[in-house]
């Protein structure tokens, strides 16, 4: 991280204009939107399994305001969007939503979703002008992955990636959360789905996110040691990174397709290099995924605000990002929200 340029805690104003920065000179340039909270799945390690209070309707951000929002982050030079939530599926004007941030010019734009409804949605999504999918799945057994996610629905993602794929999405990844005593067994397994369909499979350790706080440090599984148990069974080769990313990539020595990726926020974080911001489905703009404040921007689009006020709550609201999340810390505080709520 580079010398800050105001006390992170106490910064002043923020710049006017110029790229979107922090006082650590890290740039926003990745912008993830919810666009709902409810989800059909209920993982164990995001949601309860009665489910959470969920919003009202009028409570979520209308497509225009999404896309209004959408505009004003690519206006001061966001390129990459995520469309998450809760499950972005379940959202009925979710392929309206994708069509406008994807109409936006230069833009990056994909989607993380569980895939249940990809068989009828992958589709419409890819008519609508995305490419690229994140679908989430931690486990290829089908009554783990029912416990891990409290549905019996793993024919549903498996059939959803077949429809990713033949609707020609381009890369497809695969996120799968690596928990200790449910599923590091399986890290081979998924490296062998990588190489044997071409998936993009990336392995993240459990954060402390879960609605039900029954995280604990014992129950993360180290990107290190996830690698370690692949590496035994294939040769990896590094792909060269340009630029800092939170995933440490590799490709199978033997040439053949697939790349595998390591995140180790909890082990290794990337808070130096972060550049992602997120807003909520109801319309929190929030810096990090850990924040403990976020700016109500659904309040300043429904009484009138100007471009150039959004703009300024923006601003202020980077300009106070903290270094980094302090999982390792003592004194670290979860916050109030938890991944589902959040939008990961
Ligand atoms: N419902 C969609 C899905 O599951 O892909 C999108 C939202 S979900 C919150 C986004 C990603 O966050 C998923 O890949 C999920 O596995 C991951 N996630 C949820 N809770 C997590 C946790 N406690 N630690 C790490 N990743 C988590
Ligand atoms: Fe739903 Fe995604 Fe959370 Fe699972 S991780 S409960 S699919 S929002």
């Amino acid at each position: 991280m580079t010398k800050p340029k105001a006390d992170w805690r106490n910064p002043g104003p923020a710049p006017t204009g110029g790229p979107l920065i922090d006082t650590f000179g890290r740039v926003g340039g990745d912008l993830r939107i919810s666009v709902i909270d409810k989800c059909n799945l209920r993982c164990t390690y995001c949601m309860p399994a009665e489910g959470l209070p969920w919003l009202e309707k009028e409570e979520l951000l209308t497509v225009d305001e999404i896309d209004r929002l959408a505009r004003l982050f690519h206006s001061l030079g966001v390129r990459d969007f995520k469309i998450t939530g809760g499950e972005p599926t379940v959202r009925r004007e979710l392929p309206e939503i994708v069509a406008r941030v994807c109409a936006l010019e230069g833009v990056d734009v994909s989607i993380t979703t569980n895939g249940l409804l990809l068989d009828r949605l992958a589709r419409p999504l890819r008519e609508a002008g995305l490419r690229r999918i994140t679908v989430s799945c931690d486990s290829l057994m089908r009554h783990r992955y029912a416990e891990m996610t409290r549905r019996d629905a793993f024919d549903k993602v498996t059939a959803g990636l077949e429809a990713a794929r033949e609707a020609g999405f381009d890369p497809i990844k695969i996120n799968c959360v690596v928990i200790r005593g449910s599923n590091e067994d399986e890290a081979v397994d998924f490296a062998r789905l990588a190489r044997e369909g071409g998936y993009d499979v990336r392995f993240i350790e459990y954060m402390p996110l879960d609605a039900e706080r029954t995280w604990e440090r014992e129950k993360v599984v180290p990107a290190a040691e996830t690698l370690a148990a692949v590496s035994a069974a294939y040769d990896l080769a590094p792909v060269v990174q340009d630029a800092p990313q939170p995933a440490t990539s590799f490709r199978f020595a033997d040439g053949a397709p697939g790349v595998l990726g390591f995140i180790p926020s909890v082990t290794k974080p990337f808070c130096d290099s972060c550049n992602r911001m997120r807003t909520t489905a109801e319309g929190a703009f929030r810096v990090c995924l850990f924040a403990l404040e976020e700016t109500d921007l659904r309040t300043a689009l429904r009484s009138g605000a100007d471009d150039a006020e959004l703009e300024r709550l923006v601003r202020e609201a980077l300009w106070h990002k903290w270094p980094g999340h302090k999982i390792n810390h003592p004194d670290f505080v979860r916050p109030d929200r938890s991944m589902s709520m959040i939008g990961g």
